[in-house]
């Protein structure tokens, strides 16, 4: 157990707008650690006020954050990239207390900050368009790329303290301002702590603005967001099951929304590959944070002849991960994030069990810590082989298939399309196969979990559309098209 004394103390708790945080004495609610169910902090319980205010600070700040020279924006997200840097015991420690997260992701989390923060000062120096041949003689087109606007982003509790960095720098690297609603089950994390940094660095006021909110009040937020003529776009990671709700409202407003949902993500296994790298890469991809990443592996479909070993030495590896208390450097698997959670993955494997699927190892739970879980002999039908149901924890079931046609076609049944892998000791075949997945990812020879800022992630079909990286420059502005005409013109009429 974490005793209070151990912990750095959370100094911010209160809503974030227009560069001010707001005054304590309001609603709160209680955060919990996932772990020990001990309060971390009283977080500011906000509603439509604050998020029309917050809408209002980035709204008024957006024209002059627009037109800050790229020079600025750069030495502000590189300021940021340092304090983040400085602040990382601080960081692991509160990732642990509040998401359950541990070290080794925490740590994962941090750096892949810091090296988003350090591109992002450089995207302001992007191009911002296009010369364009026209038919019309005197005529200088132009596509100029212009910011949006106001971006208002819901982040997430799983990798809270970077995918909120990817809602908050993404955006604002182009221009934009930003309001976000931290998921209120890792508030801090999640966005009040990069409030922190910001207003650290000396980002000016209004251009990032963070509202948080206690359980069942995200819908009244979202529909300020939704609602408001100057939010231009909503940017949104979580499930596809409230991305559905929200793309229709943003449909209505005839908003865009950028969504990184969720997938069922496969790794072939061909009969060629390295086990031991394959063992590796499949430990990684399928229990890195306990499953609980988009990216995450939910099957294997390995080539017969490499099945049983592969097995055998997967169960090992597994069954020596260590699990408990993630403030503890030497745990690998933490607490499941909420009792939901723990239900539905518990539930899914007791159904794949009724079944008849062999538990290989795991299928246990500890408090909410749940063992990480490898399950054989699933039969098609149960829940967690279906593919259209993500089992957002540390599961995985592993298939034997007769050759690469048989695990492309069964690693391709599922409406999700965020990432695939494929181990091969043949790298022309990998890439063979990898062309024909309906993914926005696909790994040869690494897991289906790779996380590198600069690299285009995102999905297709019910994963949702928008790319990270410089690629987010497509989501986040827009372009003009600009002429400057020279003589007299010739019109029909
Ligand atoms: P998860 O259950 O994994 O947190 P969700 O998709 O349910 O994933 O939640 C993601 C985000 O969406 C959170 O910030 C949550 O507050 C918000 N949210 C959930 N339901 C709604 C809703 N009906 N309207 C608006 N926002 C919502």
């Amino acid at each position: 157990m974490t005793s209070l004394a151990a912990r750095p103390a959370i100094t911010t708790t209160t809503h974030f707008i227009n560069g001010a945080w707001s005054e304590p004495g309001g609603p709160t609610f209680p955060d919990y650690n996932p772990f020990d169910d001990q309060v971390v902090a009283e977080i500011a319980a906000g509603g439509p006020a604050e998020a029309e205010a917050a809408v209002a600070a980035a709204h008024a700040a957006f024209p002059g954050w627009a037109a800050t020279a790229p020079a600025e924006r750069q030495r502000l997200f590189l300021k940021a990239a340092d304090i983040t840097e400085r602040r990382r015991a601080e960081i692991v420690h509160i990732l642990a207390v509040e998401s359950g997260c541990s070290a080794p992701f925490a740590h994962f989390q941090v750096q892949w900050s810091v090296n988003l923060l350090r591109q992002a000062a450089n995207w302001g120096y992007l191009p911002v368009g296009e010369v364009l041949p026209s038919d019309t003689p005197g005529r200088f087109a132009m596509a100029v790329r212009k910011p949006l606007g106001v971006v208002a982003g819901f982040t997430p509790w799983n990798g809270a303290f970077n995918l909120a960095w990817r809602t908050i720098a993404l955006p604002m690297a182009f221009g934009n301002t930003v309001v976000i609603k931290p998921s209120e089950e890792a508030p801090v994390s999640a966005g009040l702590l990069h409030a922190e940094i910001a207003a650290e660095a000396g980002f000016p006021a209004g251009s990032l603005n963070v509202v948080v909110h206690a359980p069942g009040d995200a819908a009244a937020i979202s529909e300020v967001f939704m609602a408001s003529p100057a939010v231009r776009c909503i940017n949104f990671t979580g499930s596809a099951s409230t991305a559905r709700i929200l793309a229709e409202r943003a449909g209505r407003a005839l908003k865009p929304i950028v969504l990184e949902l969720g997938g069922y993500n496969p790794m072939i296994v061909l009969a060629d590959a390295d086990l031991a790298h394959a063992v590796d890469a499949t430990v990684f991809g399928a229990f890195f944070h306990q499953g609980q990443i988009c990216l995450c592996t939910r099957k294997v479909l390995v080539e017969r002849p490499l099945h049983d070993a592969f097995l055998d030495a997967l169960a090992a590896r597994t069954a020596a991960l260590s699990c408990g208390d993630p403030t503890k450097a030497s745990t690998v698997i933490g607490p499941l994030i909420n009792d939901r959670a723990v239900r539905q993955v518990a539930a899914r494997v007791e159904e794949a069990i009724a079944r008849g699927a062999r538990v290989v190892t795991g299928a246990a739970s500890h408090g909410r810590v749940y063992e990480p879980t490898i399950l054989a002999d699933v039969p098609r039908d149960a829940v967690v082989a279906l593919g259209s149901e993500e089992t957002f924890g540390p599961v995985l079931v592993v298939e034997a298939v007769e050759d690469a046609e048989e695990a492309l076609e069964r690693a391709q049944a599922t409406p999700y399309g965020l990432s695939a892998a494929i181990m091969t000791g043949d790298q022309d075949r990998g890439l063979d196969l990898a062309q024909r997945f309906d993914t926005g990812i696909v790994h040869v020879n690494a897991p289906t979990l790779v996380g590198e800022p600069s690299l285009p992630n995102g999905g297709v079909k019910d994963s949702g559309w928008g790319r990270s990286g410089h690629y987010a420059r497509e989501d986040f502005t827009e372009i003009r098209l600009t002429t400057l005409n020279h003589g007299a013109g010739r019109y029909p009429i």
